[in-house]
C-alpha cells in the first residue's frame, strides 16, 4: 500500500476534531499527527495526545530549529504540526491525517503537491456559530474573530480536493473515511 498524507482542514468550530475521533476508529492503521500548540489546555485535553501544550518560548525554539512543517496563528494561538509526526509514520508506510486549519492546509499542500485536502463544511453558517457559543469556551469578542475567519475559510474552499459536510458526526466520519480508503490503493 501507498502510505499518504491527507488533510482535514475547515473552519474552526465545524467539530474537525469531533469527525476525527470517530475516524480513528474507522481507520486504525492511519497516524493522525498531534500538532503542537501554545494554546491552554482545555478541560480533559491531555498532553502529547491531543496537543503537545508548549510555552511561547517553546513554540519560538521549534521554530527556530526547523521543527514545523507548517505553523499558523489562529485566534490568539499558535498551532504547528511537527515534521516528525508526519515523517516517522510515512517512513514506516503508515499514511497520515492531519486536522489543521485552512492556512496550515494550503502550507502542506504547497510542500506535499500529493497531500490530499478535505475540506469539511458546516451544515448551516448559523449552526457553526452555534457551536462556537455554546463550547463556551473562548470569551464574545473571541468568538466573533473566528466567525469572521469562518467566512473567510470558507471561500478558500475552492482549493480543496474533497468536501464533506458535517451534518452529522458518524456520516461525515464515515464519508471521509471512504475518501481516505479510495487513496491508500494498492500499488
Ligand atoms: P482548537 O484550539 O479549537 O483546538 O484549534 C483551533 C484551530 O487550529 C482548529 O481549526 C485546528 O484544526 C487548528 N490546528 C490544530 N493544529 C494545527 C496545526 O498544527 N497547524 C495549523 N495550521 N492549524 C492547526
Amino acid at each position: 500500500m501507498t502510505a499518504r498524507l491527507a488533510v482535514l482542514s475547515g473552519p474552526g468550530g465545524v467539530g474537525k476534531s469531533t469527525v476525527v475521533s470517530a475516524l480513528r476508529k474507522m481507520l486504525p492503521g492511519w497516524a493522525v499527527s498531534v500538532s503542537a500548540t501554545t494554546r491552554a489546555a482545555r478541560p480533559g485535553e491531555r498532553d502529547g495526545v491531543d496537543y503537545h501544550f508548549v510555552t511561547d518560548e517553546q513554540f519560538d525554539q521549534l521554530i527556530a530549529d526547523g521543527a514545523f512543517l507548517e505553523w499558523a496563528n489562529f485566534g490568539g494561538n499558535r498551532y504547528g504540526t511537527l515534521w516528525s509526526s508526519v515523517r516517522e509514520p510515512l517512513a514506516s508506510g503508515r499514511s497520515v491525517l492531519l486536522e489543521i486549519e485552512i492556512q496550515g492546509a494550503l502550507a502542506v499542500k504547497k510542500e506535499f503537491p500529493d497531500a490530499v485536502l478535505i475540506f469539511l463544511h458546516p451544515p448551516h453558517f448559523d449552526t457553526l456559530r452555534a457551536r462556537l457559543h455554546d463550547r463556551g469556551t473562548d470569551a464574545p469578542e473571541r468568538v466573533r474573530e473566528r466567525l469572521a475567519l469562518a467566512e473567510w475559510e470558507l471561500a478558500q474552499s475552492t482549493a480543496f480536493d474533497h468536501h464533506v459536510t458535517n451534518d452529522d458526526v458518524e456520516a461525515a466520519a464515515a464519508r471521509t473515511a471512504e475518501i481516505l480508503r479510495g487513496l491508500a490503493t494498492p500499488d
